[in-house]
């Protein structure tokens, strides 16, 4: 039984150092309404690798963000609405990010699958929280908090990956709020490497 904290303030049980390795989903995000942008890899490749090809696609995921039990029933429209949520999500984000005005067709598209029936949470008798209401609901539900994040006091705090070619989002909720990559393990890593390898380069001597 997974336990659910999703609501005002929610919380990814899936943190980056529990994030499975065999798992194709990454949950780097700290919000699952950022983790759900990163359904779609390579955004700023040449070629772009969508996770969410079928419904059980979107099941596992919803499974895996923390916002349902593992084998949730998904239709064919949840995905579509899935598709139309995450790229809004991205857009509106991708703008606050650069501090440009949120554009209409995204707010219109977040705002509209917000005004769904969303899920509701409900407190077990063991203290723990659940989200109540089918895959349509829980979208919906994500929607309303992907608003609270997009327009609330952490929208100053959204970032994107400095990795070269990353597009992960996350809110960055470091002391100084200076976090640059999604993961330190991964992109982190990464560019510490390449830092290391470019300032051998420049060391050594030459002609
Ligand atoms: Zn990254």
């Amino acid at each position: 039984m997974h336990s659910i904290v999703f609501g005002v303030q929610p919380v990814n049980m899936v943190s980056m150092e529990t994030e499975s390795p065999k798992s194709i989903f990454r949950f780097r995000g700290g919000h699952p309404a950022l983790d759900l942008t990163a359904t779609l890899t390579g955004r700023l490749k040449a070629v772009q690798r969508e996770l969410l090809v079928t419904p059980a696609d979107l099941a596992q995921w919803l499974a895996q963000a923390g916002l349902a039990e593992a084998g949730a029933v998904v239709s064919q429209r949840d995905l579509a609405v899935a598709h139309s949520l995450r790229e809004a999500i991205y857009m509106l984000a991708s703008a606050a990010i650069a501090g440009k005005a949120l554009p209409d067709a995204s707010v219109d598209m977040l705002n509209a699958i917000a005004a769904c029936p969303q899920a509701v949470p409900e407190i077990g008798y063991d203290g723990r929280i659940r989200l109540v209401g089918n895959a349509g609901a829980l979208l919906a539900r994500l929607a309303g908090d992907a608003a609270l994040l997009l327009g609330g006091p952490e929208r100053a705090r959204l970032r994107q990956c400095d990795g070269a070619s990353c597009a992960i989002l996350f809110v960055d909720r470091s002391r100084r709020g200076d976090r640059r990559w999604c993961s330190m393990r991964g992109c982190g890593n990464k560019a510490k490497v390449d830092a290391f390898r470019g300032k051998k380069k420049a060391d050594a001597p030459t002609g």
